[in-house]
């Protein structure tokens, strides 16, 4: 299966689906990362805060993948801002990758106490510049956040935000439409902290044979965000990869999004330093 991509507003590409690896144990990230790409996984969401660097590299080392037929992104951690500091993180982060350069690098939190994610943001494009990242974007800056960003000029190609029906990021979509700026899903499946399977998605996965969980990745696709479900279970990576074979009518993906309410299932940027 040929997972469709979409162009970045700095022309690159990106799989359109991938994996993600927050609190994936760093024991067992090889094993795990290792299933996901023989399912067919080949966009690998990690941070340096997650502490499972070295297991992602080291599966994609033993994958025998090329590497030009993955994609893998990493971000900078909270208290590692400012332009010095963030280009060493970088490195260390490419180290235990064992790569020479990520695909994407992202500014992971605003952080507003510490309120030097401009600084830090402007060094970025020289990251791109020496070739350490083909793209760079940033994590967690809702519309409270990212007009600082935008201000530099720099403008991002990603914006990694919480982001599942019943919090859609209302707010904030207007200024990641208006500058090309692609929604990447984090909690995409609401952590499975929301009983989704209890509303219309139920319904409407029925309708398709599908599950609730591939019921929300295919309307995620189908709103045009990246999306990088978590799973350890190698039967439900395969169900999370398994949504290129039914569409959701109009209908069905307005009934999804009536679906809003607000509720976040994880931090606030605002309360993240
Ligand atoms: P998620 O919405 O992907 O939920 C994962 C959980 O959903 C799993 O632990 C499991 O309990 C359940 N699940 C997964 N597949 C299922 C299935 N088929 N059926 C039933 N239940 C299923 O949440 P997430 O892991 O937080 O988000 C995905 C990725 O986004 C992360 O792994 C990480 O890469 C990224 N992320 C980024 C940030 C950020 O601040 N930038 C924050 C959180 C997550």
């Amino acid at each position: 299966m040929t997972v469709p991509t979409l162009t970045l507003n700095d022309g690159k590409t990106i799989p359109q689906l991938g994996f993600g690896v927050f609190k994936v144990d760093p024991e067992e990230t090889e094993r795990i990362v290792t299933d996901a790409l023989e399912v067919g996984y080949r966009h690998i969401d990690t941070a340096a805060v997650y502490g499972n660097e070295e297991g992602v590299g080291r599966a994609i080392a033993k994958s025998g993948i090329a590497r030009d037929e993955l994609f893998v992104t990493t971000k900078l951690w909270n208290d590692r801002h400012g332009a010095d500091e963030s280009k060493r993180a970088l490195g260390e982060s490419l180290e235990k990758l064992g790569l020479d350069h990520v695909d994407l690098y992202l500014i992971h939190w605003p952080t507003p106490e510490n309120n030097n994610s401009v600084e830090t943001w402007e060094a970025f494009p020289s990251y791109r510049d020496q070739g350490l990242t083909t793209s760079i974007g940033v994590s967690n800056f809702d519309h409270r956040y990212l007009p600082q960003i935008l201000d530099t000029g720099i403008i991002p190609a990603v914006d990694q935000i919480e982001c599942h029906p019943q919090f859609q990021q209302i707010e904030t979509r207007p200024l990641l439409t208006e500058h090309d700026i692609k929604v990447e899903a984090w909690g995409p499946l609401g952590q499975g902290k929301v009983d989704y399977a209890d509303t219309v998605i139920g319904e409407i996965a029925s309708a398709h044979g599908k599950s609730w969980a591939q019921t929300i990745i295919r309307w995620h696709l189908q709103r045009g965000h990246v999306v990088f479900p978590k799973s350890n279970n190698r039967d439900r990576m395969a169900q999370n990869f398994d949504v290129f074979d039914f569409e959701l009518t109009t209908a069905e993906v307005a009934a999804i999004d009536g679906l809003e309410n607000g509720g976040r299932v994880s931090g606030d940027p605002a309360e993240v330093n």
